[in-house]
Parts: structure tokens; C-alpha cells; sequence
């Protein structure tokens, strides 16, 4: 797409239905549409895939939005979550339609500083920003929202959310013993009965089986993307493959696998005839650590813009997300619950303890992603994630990987220090 073509859409008649503070969000899309424009569209040799990604940012606040409206208007719910731990398949199988709604906006958090303390993680204050500021229709399109007790910013945030909008809570444990996974079917089984209760919509085998296979569908077309832009040449960018992450947050689920898996099939014609973004002699990073959600390019883009390519994204927005799958064989309710919540424990998330697990993946996915060197991503404040960040480089000095810890928020002031840092970091790695 050439970058005077695109633009993100407005709609401000569809947003005063949605009670949006219009005045303030119409500055939003001519802001989104120039960062895109000049952080995406001006990478070289793009694939052709890529074309539907850009039309997905260009109708985030329109498009997408119209279509949730029609949904609702036919009886279909609309479920807000801030965490890959809460299980969007019984949503699906309720009928209803789960996105997204991590902040990963600065606009948003002087709102939320007004009532939350300014020392807690810029992902919990975005989001709770762009609601009380009615500046997401995201926000306002949801009829409830369900929270979880990850993390300590999170868990007392709910409490407040809950006088915007209905806020739900899941209790997630902290460890993975035995009493945990218990403890965890329950809270499956309560997600469950508490889903049906609010849309009104019983779930049974094939309900759910329908929507374990929708979803694992989704992860499995996002498997295979990452295993593809693992080659070398890249044939796809990093800042490319967080975006598609990103979206996979908030679009249709059936629709987006097949669009990743037509990119897919692009991506194996463009190994074959060598076609890259990149020569085989870039330097490959990959980032670990917290999620980056929409429109949180700033790591990434620092990256790629010192000349470098992002090879893989460990992260909830990224392989936590997708690298594990629900059995399909169940054929009973009880087994389906029992293979969802296998697969659930199974994300190594740092607000469990211990979380070894993590360790080996991490390692696993920098050998499989043939990248030179690991840079973590800490959110400023996350205190789960940058603790776990001491151990992790302990295992990297031990494997013998280039390690590089950074803490971030969402304003631009740092970015000359983190170019800085992530410049020296890459021509470490060089050698
Ligand atoms: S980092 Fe932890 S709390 Fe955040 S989305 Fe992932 S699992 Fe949930
Ligand atoms: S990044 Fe850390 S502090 Fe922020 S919401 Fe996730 S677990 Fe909580």
C-alpha cells in the first residue's frame, strides 16, 4: 500500500453512540495514521499479505467496531480481557466475541493518573485511562469485562474498573502444584457457569469443541508464521510480526488464521526465491519479557531502525500467546475443561513462582529463532518481570547469550537513551 493511501479511519457519529469523548478522540486516527505510515509503510519489500494488517489498523476504530455492534445487536456478547490466562474458547463457545483490551497507548495514562498512583505499570494505567477517559470504543463496545488476579496492579485495578464498566475477576494461582491445577479447574468451571449466566447461552460439547477448535486454529496459523520468519533471510520484519500478534487480540478469530495462513504461503514462496526484508547478515534479536499492546512499537522499532531485525517475540503478545494448544479429542464436557486448564497452566507468566519453566523456554526459543542475543523487555513498575530478568541473564551468562535488560514505559523521553544502549548492544553481538 503506498503510505499517501492509507489512513485510519474516523467515524464520530459511531462514536457519540458509543458515549466516546468525540472532541478528544478525533485527534486519535490522524495520530495513529502517521505513526503507521512512518514506522510500517516505510519498510522496504514488504509481503503482499501484509495489505489486509494495514487494512485491519485502518478500520481499528471503525470497521471493526461496526462489526462487534452487529454482533451485539444479534444477541452476541462482547467480553473484555487484559490477560492471555483467561480462557477466551468458553467465550466463543457462549456465543460470544472476546478482544483484547491491554493499553499500550501514552495518551491514556494521564487520565488514569488522576485517580491510580503513578507508580504502577503503564499497560494497567492505559487501559484503565482510555476507560475513564471514553477515549477507546474498544472500552465502550463491551458489555463486561473479565479481569484476573495476575499481578498486584491489576487485581485492586478491577476494583475500581468495576464502577465503569462490569468487571469480573478470575482467581489465577501463583504456583503449578497440584492443589493449584485444582484450584484452577474450579476457577475454569466458575468462568464457565459465569459466562453462561451473563449471555444467557448454555455450553455444551459442541459449543466448546467448536470453539477449541476456532482458537487453536488461530494459534496454530500463528505457529507457523513464527517458525517461517525464523529464516534466514527474514522474509517478514520483527515490527510486522508484533503487529499481526497484536491483532490477533481483537479480530475475528477465523478470519485472521486465514489471512496469517495465506501470508504464510507467501512467506514459503518468498524463502524459496530468497526474497527477504533483510540480508542473511543482519543482526537477529529477540525479545522476552512483557507484552507489547497496540500501538506499543517502541522496542521494536528501535530495533529494526539501528539495523537490526527482531526474530521472535516471547511475550504474551507473542509465542505465550500461542506456543500451546487444547487437546481436541475430549469427548466429554469434564475432559474438555480438564484439557483447557492442562493447556492454560501451562503459560509461564513470571507472577508464578517458581517459574523455571520459563527459563528452558526462553532458551529454546532464542536456539530455534537463530538469534545472536536476547534483549527483555521490562514494563517500569512490573516487578514480577523485572525480578525475573536477574535469573534470566543468570541463564544466559550460562548459555553463553548476549543478554541486555531494559525498562520501558510508553513516553518517548527514553528513546535516545535506549537507541543508545540498543546500538551497543547490537554491535556487542556482532562481534
Ligand atoms: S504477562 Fe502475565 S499477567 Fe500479563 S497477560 Fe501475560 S499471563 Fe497475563
Ligand atoms: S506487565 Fe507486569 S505489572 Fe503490567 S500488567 Fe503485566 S504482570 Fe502486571
Amino acid at each position: 500500500m503506498a503510505a499517501e493511501q492509507f489512513t485510519v479511519k474516523s467515524d464520530p457519529e459511531l462514536w457519540t453512540r458509543l458515549n466516546m469523548d468525540v472532541e478528544r478522540f478525533k485527534n486519535m486516527p490522524p495520530m495513529l495514521t502517521q505513526a503507521y505510515t512512518s514506522i510500517f509503510l516505510s519498510q522496504k519489500n514488504r509481503p503482499e499479505g501484509m495489505s489486509y494488517f494495514n487494512d485491519c489498523v485502518a478500520n481499528i476504530h471503525t470497521g471493526r467496531i461496526d462489526e462487534l455492534m452487529a454482533a451485539k445487536d444479534e444477541g452476541k456478547p462482547v467480553v473484555g480481557t487484559f490477560c492471555v490466562y483467561v480462557p477466551e474458547e468458553l467465550v466463543v463457545a457462549a456465543g460470544g466475541i472476546c478482544v483484547g483490551l491491554c493499553g499500550g497507548a501514552q495518551g491514556s495514562i494521564a487520565d488514569a493518573e488522576k485517580i491510580l498512583p503513578r507508580n504502577i505499570c503503564p499497560m494497567v494505567k492505559s487501559a484503565f485511562g482510555f476507560k475513564v477517559g471514553g477515549i477507546c470504543p474498544y472500552f465502550q463496545a463491551v458489555d463486561f469485562v473479565y479481569g484476573e488476579t495476575t499481578c498486584d496492579a491489576k487485581k485492586k485495578t478491577w476494583e475500581l474498573l468495576d464502577a465503569y464498566v462490569p468487571t469480573h475477576v478470575m482467581e489465577i494461582p501463583q504456583r503449578k502444584g497440584a492443589r493449584d491445577k485444582v484450584l484452577w479447574l474450579e476457577e475454569v468451571k466458575d468462568f464457565k457457569a459465569a459466562v453462561e449466566k451473563i449471555t444467557g447461552n448454555r455450553t455444551g460439547l459442541d459449543e466448546i469443541s467448536g470453539a477449541i477448535r476456532l482458537i487453536n486454529d488461530k494459534r496454530r496459523a500463528l505457529q507457523r508464521l513464527n517458525t517461517l520468519r525464523h529464516h534466514n533471510p527474514a522474509p517478514i520484519s520483527g515490527l510486522d510480526m508484533l503487529l499481526i500478534e497484536q491483532i490477533a487480540f481483537y479480530d475475528e478469530p477465523g478470519r485472521f488464521a486465514g489471512k496469517v495462513n495465506e501470508l504464510c504461503d507467501e512467506l514459503e514462496k518468498r524463502i524459496k526465491s530468497g526474497s527477504a526484508v533483510a540480508p542473511a547478515t543482519t543482526p537477529r534479536i529477540m525479545v522476552s519479557g512483557t507484552p507489547m499492546a497496540l500501538p506499543n512499537w517502541k522496542l521494536h522499532n528501535i530495533i529494526e531502525k539501528s539495523g537490526a531485525i527482531v526474530v521472535n517475540e516471547e511475550s504474551c503478545i507473542g509465542t505465550r500467546y500461542y506456543k500451546d494448544l487444547i487437546d481436541e479429542s475430549s469427548t466429554t464436557v469434564e475432559s474438555q475443561l480438564e484439557r483447557l486448564t492442562e493447556r492454560y497452566m501451562q503459560i509461564d507468566c513470571s507472577c508464578f513462582t517458581p517459574n523455571d519453566e520459563r527459563m528452558s523456554q526462553v532458551v529454546k526459543e532464542y536456539r530455534e529463532s537463530g538469534a545472536q542475543g536476547i534483549i527483555d523487555y521490562c514494563l517500569q513498575f512490573c516487578h514480577t518481570y523485572n525480578i525475573e530478568a536477574v535469573k534470566l541473564r543468570q541463564v544466559c551468562e550460562k548459555e553463553g547469550i548476549p543478554f541486555l535488560a531494559i525498562e520501558s514505559d510508553y513516553s518517548p523521553e527514553d528513546v535516545g537513551q535506549l537507541q543508545t544502549r540498543v546500538e551497543a548492544f547490537i554491535e556487542q553481538i556482532q562481534g
